[in-house]
């Protein structure tokens, strides 16, 4: 059975002609799923009663089940727990901002209200991720599968319609994008397109631990969107342990990468830095940084490690965060520690996992 988020527009386009029907019958469907959040094709009530039934039997919208949710104690961040069709089990995680959506995405929200200006969904493109990060939750449990085009797109469709509307989408949970490009780039395509969920391709970010040949071929593609780098070391020695694709794309590939991104989008890029206790979060290292990011158009996001159990990794003192931002700041690198949302749901940057059912505790979701 065809799931029709799998198709591109065009896609969609051939597919409705190959049942006879009109092309337009295409743009009615796309309007329905993406504008109007209907995922039922006997409820569209303008497509004729035949062609409904017809649709019924032989496709299907492939929205996963919301299975659980948790929301963080201030209620700005809710953890949407979802089953795809294999049942295994991804996250997906909304942000709720009070200041304007056109902020840079990764930057601290300004008190937050009821008055929710930015609403950013964190989507997944992997179940699992084979990077294998050590402090990272989701790398420590291991790969399974890319996600389709349709189970990316699906992510937003499910939080579109219990938080409509969505500003920004930052595709940093579990995996790494780039090692899912074909299915991440069809998916960010269907976001972007005005008959489909119209967003700005600015208000896109995609995070890679630092894929290089996709960073190259992003570079090429017509969207501007946002590139974050998760960085956490300036040097090979501590970033081969840290994100271990170090070993094969080690910072004398990736930053030219990096600076090819920049000089040919225009966009400022986002490092990520998790601040690990005596691990990457010394004075030397801070200027290390400043060093390698040196005219740069860029900005780094400081993250204190997010705590995750079992995990021999510890966060740095809040002092030390303070003296690495303010050494980076002295040269020039514009510096922000980023509020840390969620960490209480584990919906942290590196805390997203698969999580079975059986094994949520009651005080951290609960199943709706
Ligand atoms: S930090 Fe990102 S790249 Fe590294 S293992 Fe976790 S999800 Fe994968």
């Amino acid at each position: 059975m065809i799931d029709v988020l799998n198709l591109t527009k065009a896609g969609l386009r051939d597919w409705v002609a190959s049942l006879g029907e009109p092309e337009y019958r295409a743009g009615q469907l796309d309007h329905w799923i993406y504008r109007e959040f209907v995922w039922d094709f006997n409820a569209m009530t303008d497509l004729p009663r035949g062609l409904r039934v017809r649709l019924d039997s032989e496709a299907r919208i492939g929205i996963p089940k919301t299975v659980a949710e948790s929301a963080s104690v201030d209620g700005l961040t809710r953890k949407i727990l979802l089953r795809l069709e294999d049942e295994h089990t991804i996250e997906t995680v909304l942000m709720l901002y009070q200041d304007a959506p056109n902020s840079p995405e990764l930057e601290e929200p300004h008190n937050p209200g009821p008055d929710f200006k930015r609403r950013t969904v964190c989507i997944s493109t992997q179940v699992g991720c084979p990077i294998g990060c050590p402090f990272c939750a989701t790398g420590q449990a291991g790969y399974i599968r890319n996600l389709s085009p349709g189970e990316i797109v699906a992510q937003v469709l499910a939080i579109a319609r219990m938080a409509s509307p969505i500003t920004n989408v930052v595709v940093m949970g579990m995996g790494e994008p780039l090692l899912n490009y074909d299915a991440t780039w069809q998916a960010i395509e269907s976001l972007t397109d005005s008959e489909r969920l119209g967003l700005g391709a600015r208000r896109i970010t995609v995070s890679t631990s630092g894929e290089v040949p996709g960073i190259h071929r992003l570079a090429q593609e017509k969207l501007q969107i946002n590139l974050a780098v998760s960085l956490h070391a300036p040097d090979d020695a501590v970033r081969n342990v840290l994100v271990p694709l170090n070993r094969k794309y080690p910072l004398k590939e990736l930053m030219p990468a990096v600076r090819e991104y920049s000089a040919r989008t225009r966009r400022r890029i986002t490092f990520e830095y998790a601040l690990i206790d005596n691990v990457n979060d010394r004075p030397e290292q801070a200027r290390a940084l400043a060093l390698l990011l040196k005219g740069l158009l860029c900005h780094v996001n400081l993250i204190p490690l997010n705590p995750t159990p079992g995990s021999p990794y510890q966060r740095t003192p809040y002092g030390q965060v303070k003296a690495f931002e303010r050494i980076l700041q002295g040269a020039g690198i514009p510096t922000t520690l980023r509020v840390e949302k969620g960490i209480e749901i584990s919906a942290g940057c590196g805390q997203l996992r698969q999580v079975e059912e059986r094994k949520v505790g009651a005080r951290q979701l609960h199943t709706v």
